[in-house]
């Protein structure tokens, strides 16, 4: 069933931009080359367990798991490795990378995995086999689906939340995998509810995608106690901790966890690969894009190989003269892409090529805050966006930190999308959070 939920307090209404709603999944040509970054999920990095000019295949595991908050690598493509050595990341920073060039004569489909019981796994032994898969949230945060599979001790998931609502503006990545793909999401979903035994799932979609909502609905088994919610439409309804609001009526507490309340979230699209993964023994090796912009030819949604470096899907998309920018993910959240050359990761959703006109020209300049509270009043996690911007400019992140409870930010931008000063709030908040990593790890 589908019902009208409330939402959450606070949160803003960007323009939608969704023109590539209708355009289906299409694979891009085969790249010469990737580069499979070995640390492009949340916690620590794989390690390389091929060679310098070792023959793989595609699918085959190339770096395994680092730790438990870790998953492990899968060739992309089959070929030969050309080196395992640093190369820049997506932050435009130098990391550890797997590069591997295409083997022409190799059937480019052709792809390592075999069958494996989902039923005969249970417990550890399933949460295992989801790691080895080397799923993560696919929405963007990349962290590895396994970790939230297994359920701190003490705790009982009530509900498995399915997060369709893709509240960014411009990206369609989910809403065709709810269209193209609804019976592997309704595998992964299975997958997910036994893992954590929540006795049941909520397919959370904002109510700006009705055929997304049919599609889900038909594909829900008869009898099964999944149901389809249509949410309200407002940035950013796909964080977890406003779904659990909008949801469950219950907020993630300050520092906590979704299982704090009983919840497991699971983006569409992670549970989608790992509803075909699992059964089949495959590693994740691909995924689907959105690539959007007035600066792009052929905007679309596309099936690109993990590692295909950007420079390879721009030339396939078309980039127009007048582009000005290209940003990894949406406009709320993305970031400016560092160099064409950096690799897709298994956390992009979508590339934005935008114009001129797209951007806010002619506001860039940043001015004093006139204390207008717009920024409070957007940020839905209720944090004082405008007294941190403040603290940020005086560097005193401790401070941010322990009285304005910085760690809490989910980093939506709300607060830099209100605010007519133009101060990049949602900027200084990463800067600081990165900043007493750091310091921290120095002790
Ligand atoms: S302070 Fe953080 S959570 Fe609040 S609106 Fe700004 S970016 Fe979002
Ligand atoms: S929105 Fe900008 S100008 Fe207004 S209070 Fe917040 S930081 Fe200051």
């Amino acid at each position: 069933m589908s019902t009208c939920m409330p939402t959450f307090r606070h949160g803003v209404h960007p323009p939608e931009c969704k023109e590539t709603a209708s355009a289906e999944v299409i694979r891009i040509p085969w790249p010469d080359k990737v580069i499979v970054l070995l640390s492009q999920h949340t916690g620590a990095p794989a390690k390389a367990i091929v060679k310098k000019r070792q023959d793989v295949a595609r699918g085959e595991m190339i770096a395994e798991a680092g730790g438990f908050v870790s998953v492990p690598m899968h060739a992309p493509i089959a070929g030969q490795v050309k080196s395992v050595d640093l190369a820049l990341n997506p932050r435009g920073e130098l990391s550890p990378a797997i590069e591997i060039i295409r083997d022409p004569d190799q059937d480019p489909e052709s792809v390592r995995g075999s069958f494996q019981d989902i039923d005969s796994l249970e417990g550890d032994a399933l949460v295992e086999a989801v790691q080895n898969t080397g799923a993560v949230g696919l929405g963007g945060a990349a962290f590895p689906t396994h970790v939230k599979m297994k359920v701190p001790a003490g705790r009982k998931i009530e509900a498995v939340v399915v997060n369709g609502c893709e509240c960014e503006p411009y990206l369609t990545t989910d809403y065709r995998v709810m269209m193209e793909q609804a019976n592997q999401i309704i595998a992964g979903i299975q997958i997910a509810m036994k893992a954590t035994k929540a006795p049941k799932a909520i397919i959370a979609i904002e109510n700006n995608k009705p055929a997304a909502v049919d599609a889900m609905m038909a594909a829900v088994p008869e009898g099964a106690p999944i149901t389809v919610c249509s949410l309200a439409t407002k940035y950013p309804q796909g964080a977890e901790k406003m779904l659990s609001t909008a949801l469950l009526g219950r907020e993630v507490p300050s520092g906590g966890l979704p299982s704090d309340v009983g919840m497991a979230c699971f983006n569409v699209a992670t549970l989608a690969q790992l509803g075909e993964l699992l059964p089949s023994g495959r590693g994740l090796i691909e995924r689907v894009i959105t690539v959007a912009g007035g600066g792009v030819e052929r905007p679309g949604n596309y099936m690109v190989p993990l590692g295909t470096p950007l420079r390879h899907i721009m030339e396939f998309v078309g980039i127009r003269p007048d582009a000005r920018k290209i940003i990894n993910g949406g406009p709320m959240m993305g970031t400016s892409v560092a160099s064409l050359d950096v690799p897709l990761t298994k956390g992009t959703s979508g590339l934005l090529v935008l114009r001129d006109d797209e951007i806010r020209t002619g506001r860039l300049n940043v001015y004093p805050c006139i204390r207008c509270a717009r920024c409070v009043d957007a940020c839905p996690v209720f944090l004082n966006p405008s007294d941190m911007g403040l603290l940020a400019r005086n560097s005193r992140h401790e401070e941010k930190a322990e009285s304005y409870h910085l760690y809490d930010c989910i980093e939506c931008g709300c607060c830099s999308y209100v605010c007519p000063s133009n101060i990049p709030l949602v900027q200084y908040f990463r800067i600081g959070k990165a900043m007493l990593r750091e310091r921290s790890a120095a002790k």
